[in-house]
């Protein structure tokens, strides 16, 4: 019998970890990206915000899937798949599969507001982070120059829109690296009259965290000098700032951490989608009707033991791509196969230095020894271990001085 084809769509968390779990397996395995990379993205926010170089977390996905010999990789963009064909349609081949693991990850959306993203640009890839940083360091290269207050006050302002983990993350890392690490750089203008906002259009931040922990981010946002706005929706966003319902918002830094849709290929799938755009998959994560494709990772819609959907971080990604290729592997009638089940490890975001608040098995890690556990875990699932202990380096370095580093504007990134 000819082996079998296995297509993987995606090197991010989940296409990672399935791919990974096919190295003994007796299959070709194609791995398709549209670039080189793994991002690990849970440190993209750092990225941007200077404190680590983009090299810190990333990693060559050849590299990481070089040991495998039965595993090929791709750089080619997926443009859709063909359910009737089973193939893949990639910018340069057609690729067959017999199986194939769809684990494309999502993308920003503006709520059918496509123009804002040219002023307020999402936080998914390497390159979006380096466009976040290097549009952030010329704002105050900008306001250095300038003597008018009214007409500096947009370059010093920052306003981040959406108060999930990322939206928290970035706008304390915007709060220390402007308002503490830079201090001592700029003789023109003063920072500490920089303005940071987040806006969050629900009642609170961290809406999947508890309501303590929520207030807790709050109010360690609030003493590194956030203005933290909820209840917010944002009605308009422009070359000159943010409108929101009662107000204006000047600035030339707005970030959007807010919603999210799939990429386009998985359109082409003629499935069934949320609001969000998520496929809606079978408890096997399965598409309904073609046992042999799985969506899986941010990109799928699924729900847990208890009936809530399961959010799109990474731990989630990592179990459905070992779990998927488990079920392959087993080859068992499509009715026989075991429903996916997810293993909640905890959660947690960062807000600044020494500052974090982290649910774990039901215990709730706030402060200095919240930031501590959120280091350790995030150091551990850091891909390789030249990366983990360059960037413990970092921060420690970073704890140590208040000296946020990779400053470098270069002039090349673009959206
Ligand atoms: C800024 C940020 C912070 C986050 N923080 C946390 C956190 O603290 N903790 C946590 O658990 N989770 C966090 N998450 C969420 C977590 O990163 C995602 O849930 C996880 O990356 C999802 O994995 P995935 O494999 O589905 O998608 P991704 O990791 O996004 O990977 C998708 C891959 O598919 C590739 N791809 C996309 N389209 C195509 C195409 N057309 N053709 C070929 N290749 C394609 C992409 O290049 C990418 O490599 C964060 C996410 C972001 C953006």
């Amino acid at each position: 019998m000819p082996r079998k084809k296995i297509v993987i769509i995606g090197g991010g968390f989940a296409g990672l970890s399935a791919a990974k779990e096919f190295g003994d397996f007796d299959a070709d395995i194609t791995l398709i990206d549209k670039t080189n990379h793994h991002v690990f993205q849970p440190l993209l926010y750092q990225v941007a915000t200077a404190a680590l170089s983009p090299a810190d977390i990333t990693a060559p996905i050849r590299t990481i899937l070089n040991k495998y010999s039965n595993i090929k990789v791709i750089m080619d963009e997926v443009i859709s798949i063909n359910i009737t064909t089973n193939e893949v349609i990639t910018k340069e081949l057609k690729i067959p599969f017999d199986y194939l693991i769809a684990a494309p990850g999502s993308r920003h959306s503006y709520f059918g507001h496509p123009e804002w993203e040219k002023y307020a640009p999402g936080l998914k890839t390497m390159n979006d982070a380096l466009y976040i940083r290097e549009k952030m360091l010329l704002s105050l290269e900008k306001a250095e120059k300038i003597n008018n207050p009214d007409e500096v006050e947009k370059y010093l302002t920052f306003v981040v829109v959406g108060g999930g983990p990322t939206g928290v993350e970035m706008a304390g890392s915007i709060a220390e690296i402007v308002k503490i690490s830079m201090m001592k750089d700029f003789r023109n203008m003063d920072l500490t009259k920089t303005k940071i906002y987040l806006i969050e259009a629900l009642p609170r931040l961290l809406n999947a965290y508890p309501e303590d922990l929520s207030e807790r981010a709050k109010k360690d946002l609030e003493s590194m000098g956030v203005t933290v706005l909820v209840n917010y929706f944002v009605t308009d966003i422009n070359e000159d700032g943010v409108k929101l319902k009662d107000r204006f918002i000047p600035t030339k830094n707005i970030v959007w951490a807010a919603g999210n849709t799939i990429p386009d290929l998985l359109k082409s799938l003629n499935a069934e989608f949320d609001k969000a755009g998520r496929v809606i998959v079978n408890s096997d994560l399965s598409l309904p009707g073609a046992p042999n494709i799985f969506v899986i990772g941010d990109a799928a819609l699924v729900k847990d033991k208890n009936g809530k959907y399961l959010p799109g971080i990474a731990p989630v990604a990592m179990q459905q791509g070992r779990y998927v290729a488990q079920t392959i592997k087993e080859g068992k009638d499509p009715d026989l196969r075991e429903p996916f089940k997810y293993i909640d490890k905890g959660t947690m975001a960062t807000i600044g230095r020494a500052k974090a608040v982290c649910l774990i098995a039901g215990l709730k890690f706030t402060g200095f020894f919240g930031w501590l556990l959120w280091c350790v875990v995030h150091i551990l699932y850091l891909i390789s271990f030249r990366n983990r202990f360059k960037v413990m380096a970092e921060w420690a370095w970073y704890y140590l001085t208040f000296r946020h580093g990779i400053r470098l504007i270069t002039g090349h990134p673009e959206k």
